[in-house]
């Protein structure tokens, strides 16, 4: 990087299945940048909770109880992020855990988890150094409101729930096809729509770091756009921002 040109931050916010990960990833290759997946660390955390005895259900049950579990837990697991061969992987206590977090148990996990504020401190820690030492393309929830509150791009994508779940359904239908191990909720389509729906809901209102728009962030809905029209309507937005690629 440019001595003269300090870490240059891209925040992308949004509910689960707006398609961030697919895209924030385009944009990150064509600039050079890391991409950081923060849901994949919060379901790295949420990995070990689960592993640990913990079970989602707890937190409606008994919030209380729930919440004293993850605390007692929450400082033990080392989660950090590598790159191999330009894909970010998770690393949970130095073991890749990278094809075990897309799953129901973990998603349901990481939706209740992540509200427990413990769980925020740390992983919001460790995302600010990243960014402070690389050019990032960050997605996640609460990126542009909370962990780089002064990123120079700023970007709210957003779909239909029925599009997101459409998206999501696919993802799985694919992915078992690869040899995932996927089950029968991940590959039903109504139940798909219904955890999203649910999944939205608890991360717009929890009380930390909620799931919003930053005032300043760039509105893009992608329910009727490709992939490659919202990465050139985010490269845009990073040419306007005045940067300048490495050797230019
Ligand atoms: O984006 P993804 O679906 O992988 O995120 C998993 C969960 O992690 C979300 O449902 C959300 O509750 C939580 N999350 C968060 N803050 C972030 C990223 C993810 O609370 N920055």
């Amino acid at each position: 990087m440019d001595k003269e040109q300090k870490a240059f931050q891209i925040a992308i916010d949004g509910p689960a299945g707006a398609g961030k990960s697919t895209i924030a990833k385009k944009v990150a290759a064509k600039l050079g940048f890391i991409y950081v997946d923060t849901g994949a660390m919060y379901r790295a955390m949420a990995l070990y909770f689960a592993d640990h005895g913990v079970k989602a259900e707890t937190a409606g049950k008994n919030p209380d109880l729930f919440k004293s579990q993850i605390e007692t837990l929450a400082d033990k697991p080392d989660v950090t992020l590598a790159y191999r061969d330009g894909a970010q992987v998770v690393l949970l206590d130095q073991k890749d855990v990278t094809g075990q977090l897309r799953t129901e148990v973990v998603s349901q996990m990481a939706s209740k988890s992540s509200a427990i504020p413990k769980v925020r401190t740390k992983l919001t820690q460790t995302q600010r150094i990243l960014a402070r030492t690389h050019s990032v393309v960050m997605d996640g929830r609460d990126i542009g409101t909370v962990v780089l509150p002064d990123a120079q791009v700023k970007v709210y994508l957003t779909a239909s729930v029925e599009e997101r779940a459409r998206r999501r359904y696919l993802e799985n239908v694919e992915a078992k096809k690869r040899g995932v191990p996927k089950t029968e909720e991940d590959l039903n389509l109504e139940l798909i729509k219904k955890d999203i729906a649910a999944r939205d809901d608890q991360d717009m209102h929890r009380e930390v770091a909620p799931l919003k728009r930053a005032e300043d962030a760039v509105l893009i809905d992608s329910s009727d756009m490709t992939i490659d029209e919202v990465v050139d309507a985010i490269l845009d937005l990073v040419k306007k921002a005045g940067y300048v690629p490495e050797g230019k």
